[in-house]
């Protein structure tokens, strides 16, 4: 239990690295908080390691660097990239797409709402857009109102589009901590096979899902506790002989772009921690076992023989964690009464029930919502921007506000913003909304 805490304090206590006020900006990056040791003992006081000093190699120096390739995050780096900005893209795994792809999330919720004119229509244009069509193109989506994708052709066309756009991406990659000076963020330190090495950058993108950045930059946000489940597919759920003797309905999850699989979504716990190792540790353990006993019981019910199990989800879904207190939160009240902003960056859609006032209103009735950019804007941290499902909304839009439509407009928005503060030599806090807005049209955006 000591350990535990122990371990969770480290996890909490965020230790940004600064840069000294004597040093260069290449070396010398002295270091006010560790969170590992060097092997020697004497270093270790208490439950505290110092960790000893160490020249860090700079690996570049860019324009944009997102960190985490889930859908913001490739969205936003291609964005950026499109802009002629100089763009690097961060992930820890071996695919773009985050829980979209390598967490089985297969329909791109919610690509409609409904206008003021009460017509139920398409809000996701722009990069998710592009996505979306692609796949469709490909022959690896199904339906049209919230599709359902393959992984595997996501990973491809998410990865292509990227590659078109010219962006760098650094896959087998964990960023460890960021590099402050002041309230301005110089750029981040890396892990990988290579060793540790940091990035620099003007202008940070936090994609990571669970806003590990703004975490370490030291701004606001609120952690929530929520479900974390982890997804899996199911093979020849086209194979089943309902003739047999002793045949009884099993569940055997959604339909997937792919003939014969299944896709089958887990809810688990509604108090979940997903920045806590420990407990995403246990839980992975926990839902392997169940999936595997789940499965063999319906290989054992008669007629379901031929059904296997595909496989898990390599990214264990967590579905909130941090959100970030932005410069403004966006709330289901604002989703619910067509609240327009100056800043607008792209529009969203509603895919879910949600209790407002006192009344169930279901999706084909809820109406399509804005995002303002200062809802992607950290209130200290200077240089900094926040896509996807930890950027500045109230817990009472976390339905809405962590989904893979929202990550993608987000992503998109915070793209062009960063591209556009590297064209304009002006900080991500001071752009132009109407410049932004133009930005955002000429790269397919739809913002009402
Ligand atoms: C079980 C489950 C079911 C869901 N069902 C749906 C659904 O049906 N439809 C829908 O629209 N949404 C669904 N969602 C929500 C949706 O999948 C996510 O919210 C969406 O993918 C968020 O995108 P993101 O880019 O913010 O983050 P993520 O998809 O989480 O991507 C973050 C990326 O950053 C990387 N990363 C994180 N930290 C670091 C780091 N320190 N260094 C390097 N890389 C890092 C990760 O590896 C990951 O690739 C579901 C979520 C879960 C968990």
């Amino acid at each position: 239990m000591q350990r535990r805490n122990f371990l969770t304090r480290l996890m909490l206590a965020g230790g940004a690295f600064t840069l000294g006020p004597a040093c260069g900006r290449r070396i010398n990056l002295e270091q006010t908080e560790s969170s590992e040791a060097n092997g020697d003992l004497s270093l270790i006081t208490g439950n505290r390691i110092t960790e000893p000093e160490r020249q860090i190699p700079v690996l570049a120096e860019t324009d944009v660097l997102v960190i985490g390739g889930g859908p913001s995050g490739a969205a936003a780096a291609i964005a950026a990239s499109r802009t002629g900005a100089e763009t690097w893209l961060v992930e820890r795994y071996n695919h773009l797409g985050g829980l979209w792809t390598g967490g089985l999330v297969l329909p791109l919720l919610s690509t409609h709402g409904v206008d003021k004119e009460n017509n139920r229509r398409q809000v996701i244009y722009g990069i998710g857009g592009e996505m979306s069509q692609r796949l469709k193109a490909v022959g690896m989506s199904i339906d049209e109102i919230n599709p359902v994708i393959d992984p595997e052709a996501a990973k491809y066309v998410i990865e292509e589009m990227a590659r078109e756009a010219g962006v760098k991406v650094l896959y087998h990659t964990w960023c460890a901590n960021v590099i402050m000076d002041g309230p301005t963020i110089q750029g981040i330190f890396v892990e990988n096979k290579s060793g540790r090495m940091a990035l620099l950058a003007k202008v940070v993108i936090d994609c990571t899902g669970d806003g590990d950045i703004f975490h370490w930059a030291g701004d606001s946000y609120d952690l929530m506790k929520y479900h974390i489940g982890l997804v899996h597919r199911l093979g020849n759920v086209d194979r089943i002989d309902t003739g047999k003797p002793g045949y009884q309905p099993m569940s055997l999850g959604e339909p997937t772009p792919v003939p014969g699989v299944g896709w089958v979504n887990m809810r688990g716990k509604d108090d979940q921690n997903g920045v806590d190792a420990l407990t995403l540790s246990e839980l992975q353990t926990e839902y392997r076992l169940k999936i595997w006993e789940d499965v063999q019981k319906i290989r054992q019910t008669p007629g379901h023989e031929k059904v296997f199990l595909l496989d898990t989800a390599s990214q264990l879904g967590v579905r909130v964690s941090r959100i970030l207190e932005g410069e403004y939160r966006l709330s289901l009240e604002d989703s619910m009464t067509y609240k327009s902003f100056d800043d607008v960056i792209g529009i969203c859609g509603a895919w879910t029930t949600m209790l407002y006032k006192g009344k169930r209103v279901a999706p084909a009735q809820r109406p399509m919502w804005q995002i303002p950019y200062r809802s992607l804007l950290p209130k200290k941290t200077e240089n900094l921007l926040v896509a996807g499902r930890c950027f500045s909304y109230e817990r009472d839009l976390v339905e809405d506000g962590r989904i893979i439509g929202t990550a993608l407009i987000t992503g998109h928005g915070a793209g062009a913003a960063a591209g556009l503060a590297i064209k304009e030599r002006e900080s991500v806090k001071n752009i132009d909304a109407d410049k932004l807005k133009k930005l955002l049209k000429a790269q397919g955006a739809w913002l009402g």
